[in-house]
């Protein structure tokens, strides 16, 4: 049973895969397709305008996909806003959003054997195991059934953009990919879901991320890369990786070239946040 169809009678919300089937169909070859996990933001929006900015229709999923989480506690703990982000999806002219149940977007006849690039197992694929095959998997399925003309990614999930690029190159070269800049905060955080999850507090000390990772950008060497390590760590975050990466591999480079991305990920507060930088 539709819950929001009253105030939102502008922006079409699909529940089931059968509904949404009819209004891509109908608009086959105009799909502009921007997938989130809700508790939207304006990193989201980004998104949403450059997808808009297309001139076709823009179609955005809200679906927190349990087979992307490696840790239970953290898929317990995903933040959720659905009137809100419909609101403010609203604002933003979506034409329309698909909120679908895992029944629905896993059911057996959409089962993928989508095999993940060599990309997918540094980084996120060894510190959160079977997250990427989560990440393929779950667009596979959303791809059949949407046949977008072009998708839009945040570069704020830098790894993600390489696995996905690579994976629809193999498997979905019809469909066009869009990498959109990372959008954030006047101190430099990133936006992101997660953060709602950190204190004031704590959302001033992540802001030290931006600095090192701008930092490392502007004069790389290894004892800039300690120096700044020693920083995050001071400020009270614990990290994962700081490293400086070749791209589109993604493997470790350490020399002074003014090539490829400086990648973070660490907790503060109980709460993962990842970022980057592109030289
Ligand atoms: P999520 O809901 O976290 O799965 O994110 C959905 C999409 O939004 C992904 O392609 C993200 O990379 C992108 N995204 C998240 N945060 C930002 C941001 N701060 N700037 C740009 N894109 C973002």
């Amino acid at each position: 049973m539709p819950l929001f169809v009253g105030p939102y009678e502008k922006m079409r919300i699909f529940y089931t895969r059968s509904k949404l089937e009819n209004f891509c169909k109908e608009s086959q070859g105009r799909l502009s397709f921007v997938p989130t996990m809700g508790a939207l933001h304006d990193g989201h929006m980004k998104l949403v305008q450059a997808a808009k900015k297309e001139g076709s229709l823009v179609l955005v999923s809200i679906f927190i996909n349990p087979k992307q989480f490696n840790n239970l506690n953290d898929l317990d703990k995903y933040p959720v806003n659905l009137i809100g982000d419909l609101s403010l999806l609203k604002q933003n002219e979506v034409d329309a959003v698909f909120i679908p149940t895992a029944n629905d977007v896993y059911s057996e006849d959409t089962n993928s054997n989508v095999e993940l690039p060599n990309v997918a197992s540094v980084w996120e694929g060894a510190f959160r195991e079977g997250h990427f095959q989560g990440v393929v998997d779950v667009l596979s399925s959303f791809y059949h059934l949407i046949k977008p003309k072009q998708v839009f990614f945040g570069q704020k999930d830098l790894q993600q953009c390489m696995v996905v690029g690579e994976m629809m190159n193999t498997y979905f070269p019809n469909i066009e990919f869009n990498m959109v800049p990372t959008h954030r905060e006047k101190s430099g955080l990133a936006y992101s879901s997660r953060n709602e999850r950190l204190s004031e507090e704590g959302r001033n000390t992540a802001s030290q991320i931006f600095k090192s990772l701008n930092s490392l950008k502007n004069n790389f060497n290894e004892s800039c890369l300690s120096e700044e390590r020693k920083k995050i760590t001071k400020a009270g975050i614990e990290i994962e990786y700081l490293e400086k990466i070749s791209l589109p591999e993604m493997q470790v480079d350490r020399s002074c070239s003014n090539q490829g991305a400086i990648i973070f990920a660490g907790y503060l507060e109980g709460v993962r946040l990842i970022d980057n930088i592109l030289f």
